[in-house]
């Protein structure tokens, strides 16, 4: 499928071309047009011209003086002087007074050339200047005028390339329920004579990157139907007014093609929670806007052919007018990929690359957890890039491992300097948490350990892996992670005495895991059960809203505190029984800069048996 695109120049460009006209014009044109040949000549020629009785014709004014020589093949000009006899002189040598040239251009002319003709060249590239903004903005290609454009809803054209339901690796229950849709949209008659409708709208739900477009597009390359697609955010993005004639015109259109996929991308960006005093300016647009889809979306009869899908990962803040029965009142999770589909997702992927034969992919995603599609297929092209780098014509494992670095952590900072010093509290701070987690039985096994710095900021980190997808985490481990939070500090107390900065991220991830047990996951005594804090928005990192007293909060607070100090004991007392190993580790990672999961172990088991 291609994507009809506008090609966007800017501004600036078009400026340079006017500029260059108006230059052009007024070094060259304008000269020739008023002055064509003339030959600047000293008084002192001039006067030897009328001593040799040479001059044909002459004009003489206030600021020049002009002249031909006796055959009138070449105007001369000079400049004028205060000279009483001149007229007499050159009467007597026969010169003929009149005028020498006739002027090329009537001032009307040179009026129109020079004043009106740009002013037209501007004007022109003014309004096609405008024409082209209002495209880029959403006006269309039929724009008449402002606020009055057809929409630029892009229709895909299809193609055999179109996508199938086979791209999209994984999302395997997202997948079973819109193949239902596509079934519809191939024989709708069947739906029809049992007196079953399709859903008109049926919402994917999901964070970002995890193939929600994908999916929509899947729907109609499998259906073998047009693809009509546009984001919520363009509804709002220019002129009053412009947002609900785009609602219209995308249905009209729709309609004409049916059988056909609407997909509405970031539908949240309209469809948000209508405000009940009713709001001003974007507001309002936005308002109108949903209020124009609503309209439309109940306007066409059942079994249309139209199928809207629209995506969001912010479902709840969605008007609950359009997740009302007979809108979207399907939902469809389009959850992060689990190992095995993170496994299928750089199979695929990898498809289009060259790899060596020794790649393990189910390592690589086993080392990715938490990476959305969209960071794994950005982990395989980092990794061909890696391998063009290096100048070879395969991809290898160590391409592979090192882009999940590069996509998850940031750029490897070659040349960032850390002093001595600080490698060697950056290499214990490290091996801190590593030795931390390894310790204690429940927490995942430690796989690399770097001291590289990151162009993320990152000074060093410990990946832990998971040995699989976990969907339920007991207290103690919970309690256990918190411990391996602290453990980078922990390990600079035990080994320095001295605290430092490095430990910042550690402390948020540790308080916000701590909290999180207190308020939601009811894993304190005092709170039992009870819900302390709502998560308001769970698909953007969760914004927790406080559901309770003032006073408890306070309680909250204290208990959080309470939790993190337990566990930051536990993780120095770790330490400091394993002191001799801890410096063993420490040396190796600040000789080596990164360690492996298995040379870790190596020397962890090494001191093990004494
Ligand atoms: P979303 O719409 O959910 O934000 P997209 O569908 O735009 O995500 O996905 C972005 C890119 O990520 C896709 O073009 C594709 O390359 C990749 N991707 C995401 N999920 C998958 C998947 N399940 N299988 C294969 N590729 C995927
Ligand atoms: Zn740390």
């Amino acid at each position: 499928m291609k994507e009809v695109k506008n090609p966007k120049k800017p501004l600036i460009y078009y400026y340079c071309i006017v500029m260059a006209i108006v230059l052009l014009f007024n070094i060259f044109i304008t000269p020739m047009l008023t002055h064509s040949q003339v030959v600047e000549v000293s008084y002192d020629t001039f006067m030897d011209m009328i001593d040799e009785e040479n001059v044909g014709v002459v004009q003489v004014e206030d600021t020049e003086i002009l002249f031909t020589d006796r055959d009138g093949a070449v105007v001369y000009k000079t400049a004028p002087m205060n000279d009483p006899t001149l007229t007499e002189r050159l009467h007597d040598s026969g010169a003929e007074f009149m005028r020498v040239i006739e002027e090329p251009i009537s001032p009307i002319w040179s009026f129109l050339l020079t004043f009106v003709l740009p002013i037209l060249i501007f004007a022109a590239l003014g309004r096609y200047m405008s024409k082209k903004l209002i495209e880029q903005a959403g006006g269309g290609k039929n724009s008449m005028a402002f606020g009055m454009g057809k929409s630029n809803v892009k229709v895909y054209v299809q193609s055999t390339k179109g996508i199938k339901f086979d791209d999209v690796a994984g999302e395997d229950e997202a997948k079973e329920s819109l193949a239902e849709v596509v079934d519809y949209l191939h024989n709708p008659q069947k739906y029809s004579e049992v007196g079953a409708s399709m859903p008109k709208g049926i919402l994917l739900v999901g964070p970002p990157g995890t193939g929600k477009t994908m999916l929509a597009k899947a729907v109609a390359g499998e259906a073998n139907v047009p693809f009509f697609s546009i984001s919520g955010s363009e509804f709002v993005e220019m002129f009053v007014g412009m947002g609900a004639s785009k609602v219209r015109d995308l249905f009209s259109q729709a309609k004409e093609k049916a059988p056909c996929i609407v997909f509405i991308d970031e539908i949240d960006a309209i469809g948000q929670k209508r405000s009940s005093g009713g709001g001003y300016g974007g507001n309002d647009e936005r308002e109108q806007t949903l209020n124009q889809l609503l309209t439309e979306m109940d306007g066409f009869e059942e079994n249309t052919g139209v199928i809207i899908l629209a995506a969001t990962n912010r479902p709840e803040s969605l008007d609950h007018a359009l997740t009302r029965p007979g809108r979207f009142d399907r939902r469809v999770p389009v959850e992060l990929p689990d190992l095995a589909g993170r496994e299928a997702i750089l199979r695929v992927h990898a498809r289009k690359i060259k790899t060596a034969q020794d790649v393990d992919f189910r390592t690589v995603a086993r080392m990715a957890a938490g990476a959305s599609g969209a960071e794994l297929a950005n982990i395989i092209n980092e990794a061909a890039l890696r391998a063009v780098r290096s100048g070879r014509t395969v991809v290898t494992q160590a391409d592979l491992e090192e882009s999940i670095e590069v996509v998850i952590a940031g750029y490897q900072k070659k040349n960032a300097i850390l002093s001595t010093d600080e490698k060697l509290v950056v290499a214990y701070h490290e091996i801190g948490h590593a030795l931390v987690a390894a310790k204690q039985t429940n927490s995942a096994p430690v796989q690399k350990i770097t001291i590289i710095p990151r162009t993320s900021g990152a000074l060093g980190y410990t990946m832990q892996v998971d040995t699989g997808d976990k969907y339920l985490l007991a207290k103690d481990e919970l309690e256990d992670k918190i411990a391996t939070y602290t453990g980078g500090r922990a390990a600079e107390e035990v080994v320095f005495g001295r605290i430092t900065t490095g430990a910042s991220n550690d402390i948020e991830q540790a308080t916000k895991l701590a909290r999180a047990m207190i308020t939601r996951y009811g894993m304190s005594e005092d709170f039992d059960m009870v819900a302390m804090e709502t998560v308001q928005n769970q698909y953007l990192g969760g914004d927790a809203a406080l559901a309770c007293s003032p006073a408890t909060q306070q309680e909250i607070d204290r208990k959080v505190v309470e939790l993190v100090k337990r566990q930051h004991e536990k993780a120095k007392s770790i330490l400091v029984e394993n002191r001799e190993k801890l410096d063993k580790l420490a040396r190796f990672l600040f000789e080596k800069e990164t360690i492996t999961g298995e040379e870790f172990m190596n020397i962890l088991s090494g001191g093990e048996n004494k």
